[in-house]
């Protein structure tokens, strides 16, 4: 493959490969942009052990003096010309590769800027700490900076004098309300080679369009790290059009298998080698999540859980708390914190974990097993996580379907959002995850209302007394599409008692805090980075309007009901995304997955033809 041929494809986001059978020595792949000359060699001794190194120049210019050191140019020739000539000799013996579909991110074309001096005229502005709206303000934001933030007078009154003078770039954006960025603080990025099988660049622009500048991937089950790293960093060249995203793999996601604590732990540094963010812990015997968490703190890694019902009776939330885990997903492990009369969750006899509708119909019951509201036991628990800062994300979106399952089925933006390969994957199936809906019932549903209701209280509570509580959407399964999960559950916050303020806050400053990015992004401030999301009216009075199908509205004049609301612009590094342009991307996606299916545009079918 000639360099140019190489570059293009880098280019093109894909890496080059060179997968060799067993017994051969190795593969490698080079990959080479304008900023990042990367070299990873693969030596695989067998099927089972295949070790890779990865040399990696980041953030630099491929520049005369970083090729000059002798030794990086006798070790780039050695393993070029050892792959280049391997290469035809390994072709012939080389089995069918395992399929792996191309599913490049493609170079980004959307988005102007970043300009040397961009203006955002007229608006007002919810900075994302839990101040009161404030406005009309002009914001300046100079390259990927805010560098000035401007009251210029009062509401229905400008004054030309106060404002900052000219920009190369200007926006009027009287009638609309900015806020900082939304942060997701659970996603999972998808791909082609995923179950679900969505192209990751629909992906990262379903939260894009939902005002989602920040994610945080909790764990893939089919790539290494590596795989989102790579993304991650594109992201930060804003070569591609995605939001920032932070990397927390599966702790126990690995092609070799672990059983000690020593070998626990040295998981956890070879993340922190690899340049993970955080780690995610799920399924692992309780002595090796302790040994990982005790280390990731030790190595300066971020650490969260999914304290599934095979762990919990080992260890609950308030156990593992106590061993510096840092935070939580969902609700797993809370109401088993809070067991009075019975030390593990009352299962049905004939309960198997395996079929999802017994796992997630009976977890339906799980809150009203534990300790009721205001009891002393429910106070202990939630003082020992105050104690530790704990942080909450308790993505309330997913489990949104079992509580009503036709609604969200039916959900507005199903019909032009979602990918009918989603579909496939979320139709009733016993072997897809979350796909449980096999006789779903009345009864299943009011247990559901019923846990929702104590839940919401708990998460509330938690935030009065000063706890984290971040938004995360989860989404991907159940019916639940990405991005606008993340916007349901914005309203599932409120419904909660977040005030709307404090749902914002919760959606932008807390997420950046859980993050650890709080100096960087998360409150619209001097110095912060310009990650500012614009929406035409007031989403304090409306959450609706953030939908990208957003909210209908009666307009007494034309005496019609109008489509009004959708993120308008999408500022991450001081890009100005537009988001008009990105939606019709995306229904395009759609479009052409069912124009290919000869499936018509509008509702999917709910059950199989
Ligand atoms: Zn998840």
């Amino acid at each position: 493959m000639s360099a140019a041929k190489l570059r293009k494809k880098q280019r093109e986001g894909a890496r080059v490969n060179f997968v060799v059978p067993p017994p051969a020595i190795f593969g490698y792949c080079v990959s080479i942009s304008e900023r990042r000359f990367a070299l990873c060699l693969m030596m695989r001794r067998n099927a089972a052990t295949t070790k890779m190194r990865v040399i990696i120049m980041d953030g630099m210019k491929l520049t005369a003096s970083c090729l000059g050191s002798p030794l990086f140019i006798a070790r780039v020739t050695l393993l070029v010309a050892a792959g280049w000539i391997m290469q035809p000799a390994v072709a012939q013996l080389a089995p069918p590769p395992a399929v792996m579909v191309d599913d490049p991110i493609p170079h980004r074309t959307e988005g102007a800027g970043p300009f040397k001096r961009l203006i955002l005229r007229g608006a007002y502005m919810i900075d994302g700490s839990g101040a009161p709206a404030r406005g009309p303000i002009d914001l300046v934001v100079e390259g990927d900076r805010i560098k000035e933030i401007k009251l210029v007078g009062a509401p229905g009154r400008i004054e030309a004098n106060l404002r900052p003078e000219k920009g190369d770039h200007e926006i009027d954006m009287s009638g609309y309300y900015i806020m900082p960025g939304f942060i997701n603080t659970h996603v999972h990025t998808f791909s082609l080679n995923h179950l679900q099988k969505t192209p990751t660049d629909y992906i990262l622009k379903l939260w894009l369009i939902n005002g989602i500048t920040s994610v945080r991937d909790l764990g893939q089950t089919f790539h290494q790290p590596d795989w989102l790293l790579d993304i991650k960093r594109r992201s930060e060249r804003n070569e591609i059009a995605a939001p920032r995203i932070d990397v927390y793999p599966f702790f126990a996601n690995t092609p070799h298998p672990f059983s000690t604590v020593e070998q626990a732990k040295a998981r956890i540094r070879d993340f922190k080698k690899q340049g993970v963010d955080g780690v995610k812990f799920l399924g692992t015997p309780t002595n090796l999540t302790v040994a990982g968490i005790e280390e990731a703190r030790r190595v300066g890694l971020r650490t969260t859980i999914h304290n599934d019902q095979l762990q919990v009776s080992e260890g609950n939330i308030v156990f593992l708390a106590e061993h510096g885990l840092q935070g939580m997903e969902h609700w797993y492990g809370l109401p088993e914190s809070m067991f009075e009369d019975r030390s593990i969750q009352h299962y049905s006899n004939n309960y198997i974990y395996d079929d999802e509708q017994d796992r997630f119909g009976e977890a339906g019951t799980l809150w009203a097993q534990a300790a009721p509201p205001g009891s002393k036991k429910w106070e202990e628990v939630m003082d020992a996580l105050l104690k530790r800062q704990f942080i909450i994300t308790p993505t309330f979106v997913p489990y949104l379907a079992s509580r009503d399952l036709w609604r969200v089925i039916r959900a507005p933006w199903q019909d032009e959002y979602t990918l009918p390969a989603l579909w496939d994957y979320w139709r009733p199936n016993p072997l897809n995850h979350g796909s449980f809906w096999f006789d779903w019932t009345t009864e299943r549903e009011m247990a559901w209302r019923e846990n929702y209701r104590i839940w919401m209280q708990f998460i509330n509570e938690y935030k009065n007394r000063g706890g984290l509580v971040t938004a995360g959407d989860d989404a991907g399964f159940l019916y639940n599409l990405p991005g606008f999960g993340f916007t349901q559950e914005l309203e599932l916050l409120r419904e909660a008692g977040f005030t709307p303020l404090e749902v914002i806050r919760a959606a932008t400053q807390s997420g950046a805090r859980a993050l650890g990015h709080d100096d960087q992004v998360g409150v619209l401030k001097l110095g912060m980075k310009a990650d500012i999301i614009a929406v035409r009216g007031n989403p304090l009075a409306n959450l609706k309007l953030l939908y990208p199908t957003g909210t209908i509205r009666f307009n007494p004049q034309t005496q019609h009901t109008e489509r009004v609301g959708g993120i308008d612009y999408i500022i991450k590094d001081g890009i100005v995304y537009d988001g008009q342009q990105l939606r019709d991307e995306v229904k395009a996606m759609v479009a052409k997955q069912k124009a290919e299916r000869h499936i018509g545009p509008g509702v999917m079918p709910v059950a199989q033809q």
